[in-house]
């Protein structure tokens, strides 16, 4: 089933937690809301949930499968939700608490006995936890908790599935087994999921499109490559991943930062000006001499080789902190000490000047 928020606003007293925020989402997409705190994410799923109401301004809309669904209590709107703090039932089997939801049901809705017992089974073997139907909760970790809580939302067969931080309070390891385990479970049920996270790798990973909020507003709705590699505005690079930014002036179509100059097509006709020049640690090479290519001399200050990358601090003439990050066969390679002068050539730069953009 497919999602449309149109025009929605919401406000907490004096503050606007949405400012006029509008989204589609396909039948069967995984998308993830990415943001830093307080930017507005749970606040829209919860009102595409109907667990908050937007503010009533005659524009904005919640729409599923086209239906406007404001005036739909919750529980008739059929969606799943998954919490950051596991709320299973601590006095219930992980069965019993999967089949829940289905057991509530009004008499001339519940399937049998018979039903339910399938129904959770095939859900226990979707989440790879047939063995543990009869424990409870205390007895899982944490991330068997929380697919347990996927499976609970799942047996209602929601037509949305609506995850909130779901791995929030596990650690990393945890976490990033559990995405690459939700990815391949959305594949097999093909559920519409809106997940919410702050993490970028995650939102990055399991997404079939994400969409970065920013102080109560869509700064990019793409796919991971999309806003990964085009971001939209100085906020998603930068909250994107690591990123150098140089303060530079743009003039002719050439960006100039530190002692480069640059060509950048996109901006060939943006007026002279103020402009900031964003590179990506991996977007950036280290050579020992000067080779011919646009470089800058900078000084190695630290280097923290573990990893597929080695991550290197540099110190730019112009005081500047240069971040590198060099796949570990070129560091060996080029056998770098910290101290060292070395010089350091981008391969590709993302220029924002006012009103202009590539
Ligand atoms: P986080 O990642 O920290 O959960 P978020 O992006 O999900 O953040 P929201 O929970 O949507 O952010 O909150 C957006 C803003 O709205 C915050 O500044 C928050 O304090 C405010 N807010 C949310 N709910 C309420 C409420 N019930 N009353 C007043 N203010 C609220």
């Amino acid at each position: 089933m497919g999602i449309e928020v149109q025009r929605v606003s919401k406000t907490f007293g004096s503050f606007k937690a949405l400012k006029d925020v509008s989204l589609k989402v396909n039948d069967g997409e995984l998308v993830t809301l990415l943001g830093p705190s307080g930017s507005g994410k749970t606040t829209l799923l919860r009102i595409i949930a109907g667990l908050e109401l937007p503010d009533d301004d005659d524009k904005g809309a919640v729409l599923f499968s086209g239906e406007d669904v404001a005036k739909k209590h919750v529980r008739d709107r059929q969606v799943g939700f998954v919490f950051q703090h596991y709320a299973l039932f601590k006095h219930m089997s992980v069965f019993d608490n999967i089949a829940f939801g289905l057991r509530v049901r009004p008499k001339h809705e519940r399937p049998s006995k018979q039903a339910i017992k399938d129904k959770v089974m095939s859900l226990l073997k979707l989440i790879q936890l047939e063995q543990f139907a009869t424990r409870f909760p205390s007895q899982l970790s944490g991330g068997q908790r929380q697919r347990v809580a996927l499976a609970r939302a799942l047996a209602i067969e929601p037509r949305v599935l609506l995850l909130d931080e779901p791995f929030g309070a596990l650690d990393a390891k945890v976490r990033q087994g559990l995405r690459t385990w939700l990815r391949r479970l959305h594949d097999e049920v093909h559920v519409t999921t809106i997940l919410v996270t702050h993490d970028q790798e995650e939102a990055l990973e399991v997404a079939d499109r994400v969409v970065v909020m920013n102080q109560s507003k869509i700064e990019q709705v793409g796919t991971p490559e999309e806003v990964f590699h085009k971001p939209a505005s100085e906020f998603v690079i930068d909250f994107l991943g690591n990123v150098n930014v140089f303060k530079g002036r743009l003039e002719s179509g050439r960006a100039h930062f530190d002692t480069l100059a640059m060509d950048v097509p996109g901006l060939a006709h943006a007026p002279a000006g103020h402009a900031n020049v964003y590179v990506r640690p991996h977007d950036l090479d280290i050579d020992r001499q000067k080779n011919g290519s646009q470089s800058l001399a900078a000084n190695i200050e630290r280097i923290n080789p573990a990893g597929a990358h080695a991550k290197l601090t540099l110190l730019g003439v112009d005081g500047n902190e240069i971040q590198v990050d060099l796949p570990f066969e070129r560091f060996t390679a080029l056998n770098l000490k910290p101290g060292e002068l070395v010089y350091v050539s981008p391969r590709k730069v993302h220029v924002f000047a006012p009103e202009y953009m590539i």
